[in-house]
């Protein structure tokens, strides 16, 4: 029999360390926390005080402080929306997307039922093509075949007779390096907010022509609404999904006009993201570059009964929010951080692809033309400056809105007629070893706890999809 020392001394570095914690007497709060963040992997460490009074006597109605946890200090979620992160608050956010996404669709979180009256397609747009990449096969298909063997000016064949499987490395990668437009790459990525932005407001021209009225009488007569995410493909270009939606002038509570119908609101989705262009400036270095989407444009009505035709809206709502949570190391999407050199470049572990396209951006990003364009602060998105989600205003509520009815259900909530007084520290953030093995124990019981209850509603039958 070996004595306790010895017996810990055979533990691992984690095991002793979560032994530690367990036997600390203040163990049942810190879990508590620790469940309170949802077993979060990098939770932020606080410490302060909260305190709330009456806003006419003064009484104190409540008071926090961290001087009595654990450590003296609060644990808070890291709220990280990449599940290569932080899986348990990817989880959380992704649950946030989906209801937002929902709201917008069928109604809920202050938006009226009728919205699912309303015409709303489920848009994707492409970025267009910089050059020929291997593509995986769907149905035993080739990648690249050609009848007749042929090169490019660099030696490297322009057909490839590969099936390639989905996980296959090489799937995104360009057939010739050399070929392959980065540069336009780059720039279109730094540009794909403008063409957005572009995008939404000839389809409201385009409505308005269809209805026969003057532009600038657009607003007065309907609204238009969106909330779009990006994903990166493969050959590490983004896709944009949008929810596009046609609301009267006054937003989702409105009725939108007659002649909105989702025939006229797809007709104008298609030919405004055929036509719309960004023209770059012109720089000595790279030239002129006409910025548009790419050819293939999907556009799919969504249907208001389950009888009719189309997509569901939970489908398309489940599909969005699967997209934000996904890390950089899961898609071709570069890295999760900022870049702050050329040689940190070499560090990431990316494909060869992924790794000229930082380059052509952070070389770039040194031509005082396209300072703007802020190319270097963005290389580890290949200059894509915008949000993996973002929604016009009237869409639905804000993920700050559904915080604030989480944090009242969990009664942290304002009290109403009272003043609160806080002040708070950063402390760090973060698990040692053994914390991080409970809470990531933690994060699996709640995993679980979910499965099951969702098992359950099913088993009974219950219209939990609507709750
Ligand atoms: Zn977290
Ligand atoms: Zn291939
Ligand atoms: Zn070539």
């Amino acid at each position: 029999m070996l004595d306790r020392a010895a017996r810990l001394r055979q533990l691992s570095e984690i095991d002793r360390d979560a032994i530690r914690l367990a036997q600390d007497p203040q163990f049942p709060r810190w879990l508590e926390q620790i469940t309170a963040t949802g077993g979060c992997a990098h939770p932020v460490h606080l410490a302060g005080s909260t305190t709330t009074r009456d806003a006419t006597t003064g009484e104190i109605l409540r008071h926090y402080d961290t001087r009595n946890e654990p450590g003296e200090r609060l644990l808070v979620r890291c709220r990280n929306r990449r599940a290569t992160v932080c899986a348990p608050c990817s989880r959380l956010h992704a649950g946030d997307t989906f209801h937002l996404v929902r709201a917008g669709l069928i109604g809920g979180k202050n938006v009226p039922d009728d919205v699912r009256e309303h015409p709303r397609l489920f848009v994707t747009l492409t970025a267009p093509s910089f050059g020929p990449v291997h593509r995986a096969s769907t149905a035993g298909k080739r990648c690249r075949p050609r009848r007749h063997a042929a090169h490019c000016s660099h030696e490297r064949p322009t057909g490839c007779s590969s099936v390639h499987d989905p996980a296959d490395s090489l799937v995104g990668q360009p057939l010739c390096t050399d070929c392959y437009d980065y540069v336009a790459h780059v720039l279109w990525h730094a540009h794909a907010g403008q063409l957005w932005d572009r995008f939404t407001r000839a389809v409201r021209r385009r409505l308005a022509v269809a209805a026969g009225l003057p532009q600038s009488h657009f607003p007065d007569h309907a609204r238009l609404s969106f909330a779009k995410v990006a994903e990166y493909q493969k050959r590490a270009a983004i896709h944009v999904h949008a929810v596009v939606r046609l609301d009267g002038p006054a937003g989702p509570a409105d009725t939108p006009p007659p002649w909105g119908t989702a025939d006229r609101l797809t007709a104008a989705v298609q030919a405004a993201a055929r036509s719309v262009v960004v023209r770059t400036p012109y720089s000595p270095a790279v030239g002129e570059h006409a910025l548009r989407w790419g050819g293939q444009i999907d556009v799919r009505p969504l249907r208001a009964r389950t009888e009719d035709y189309g997509l569901t809206d939970d489908a398309v709502a489940a599909y969005v929010a699967k997209y934000v949570t996904k890390g950089a190391s899961e898609t071709a999407a570069g890295a999760d951080w900022r870049l702050s050199s050329w040689d940190d470049i070499d560090a990431v572990p990316a494909s060869p692809h992924v790794r000229v396209l930082m380059r052509t951006c952070w070389r770039l990003g040194g031509l005082t033309e396209l300072e703007p364009l802020r190319l270097r602060s963005w290389a580890h998105t290949f200059g894509f400056r915008g949000h993996i989600l973002t929604k016009s205003r009237a869409y639905s509520a804000t993920y700050a809105a559904l915080r604030a009815e989480r944090a009242a259900h969990e009664g942290h909530d304002d009290v109403p007629g009272a003043l609160t007084d806080a002040s708070w520290r950063y402390l760090g953030s973060g698990h040692t070893p053994g914390a991080a093995l409970i809470a990531a124990g933690v994060a699996e019981d709640i995993a679980r706890a979910r499965e099951i209850a969702r098992g359950e509603l099913r088993a009974g039958g219950g219209d939990s999809e609507r709750s």
